[in-house]
């Protein structure tokens, strides 16, 4: 019989568990890589580094509803799952788990996840309920999955760390691990949703990464003043047309906002989320971080 890369894929929670199951018992390490599909290499390093850290990889394609807005691109996000299977399992994916939205979220489902505090700032301020959504279908995954491990990416800083936070809070059995971000050869950072802008707009989005190496520089160079970092990132943006949602330099664990006037003391997280267009793109890093995650990328002016 031919087997087809589709073969790796489960689509019920009843299948993911009889499969886990089975590799927990011959003593195996189960690694979990969520994703919504759409894969990009920035994914496939998380499934490789995974595979590093687990014997079995089981990767989760899951468009989550719940974590969209009403307004958002929930209907139009691209959904490509016959190329994912094929690009995960080259990664070293064991399993593909893909299932509907009616397996994740029963009828007359009531639950959801919350994690508070971390989740008022940069993107939760922006997207109300949206990390709710994220919590609740980590949550599912991890409990479907039965992971020791699981990795995620830091090109979403604030998804990651709720994700940490929750683990904790709940005494999860599993570890979170973080991810660089990965990054274009000019400096973007991968996203699924880049595939939604027109070359003019991509250009224009360069001045993320930019703008992010610029503040990155200036802090190594000595700039404390979060207001002057601020208003730099800010003017950065919006020469390049872009509309800034928010531009935050943060404290990088309890994700609390730095006020323009305060003087910056030690390693600080710059959070930005801009359109391109209609298109919302998310980036950061961490000043005070060294090397320069853009080193080797050189976003062009
Ligand atoms: P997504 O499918 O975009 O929701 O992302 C699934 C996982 O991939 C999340 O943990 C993301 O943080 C991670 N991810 C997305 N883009 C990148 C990137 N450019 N570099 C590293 N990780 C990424």
């Amino acid at each position: 019989m031919t087997t087809t890369p589709l073969d790796s894929v489960l689509s019920s929670v009843a299948e993911l568990r009889a499969f886990t199951d089975g590799l927990r018992a011959r003593g195996r390490r189960v690694g979990l890589v969520p994703t919504m599909g759409a894969l990009h290499v920035g994914h496939l390093a998380l499934v490789e580094r995974a595979r590093q850290l687990a014997d079995d990889v089981v990767v989760t394609i899951f468009v989550n509803p719940t974590q969209f807005g009403p307004q958002e691109d929930f209907e139009r996000y691209p959904r490509t799952l016959e190329r994912d299977v094929q690009l995960a399992t080259g990664a070293g994916a064991t399993r593909i788990f893909a299932p509907s939205v009616a397996e994740m979220y029963p009828k007359g489902e009531k639950t959801r996840v919350v994690v508070s505090g971390i989740t008022d700032f940069l993107c939760g301020a922006s997207r109300p309920g949206h990390f709710a959504g994220v919590s609740t279908i980590v949550t599912k995954l991890f409990n479907a999955t039965g992971p020791c491990v699981a990795v995620f990416g830091r090109k979403d800083y604030q998804q990651l760390k709720v994700i940490e936070r929750m683990t904790r809070d709940l005494l999860l059995p599993v570890e979170v691990v973080g991810h660089p971000t990965v990054r274009e050869p000019d400096g973007l950072a991968l996203s699924s949703r880049n595939q939604y802008l027109t070359a003019e707009w991509r250009a224009r989005a360069l001045a993320i990464p930019r703008a992010l190496e610029a503040a990155h520089a200036a802090f190594s160079a000595g700039e404390r003043s979060a207001g002057v970092l601020r208003a730099r990132v800010r003017a950065e943006l919006e020469n390049a047309g872009l509309r800034v949602d928010y531009a935050t330099l943060a404290h990088p664990d309890e994700l609390t906002p730095y006020e323009d006037e305060e003087s910056l003391s030690g390693r600080t997280l710059l959070a930005v989320a801009a359109f391109a267009d209609a298109t919302r793109l998310i980036d950061n890093v961490v000043l005070g971080d060294e090397p320069s995650p853009f080193s080797g990328t050189t976003p062009s002016a």
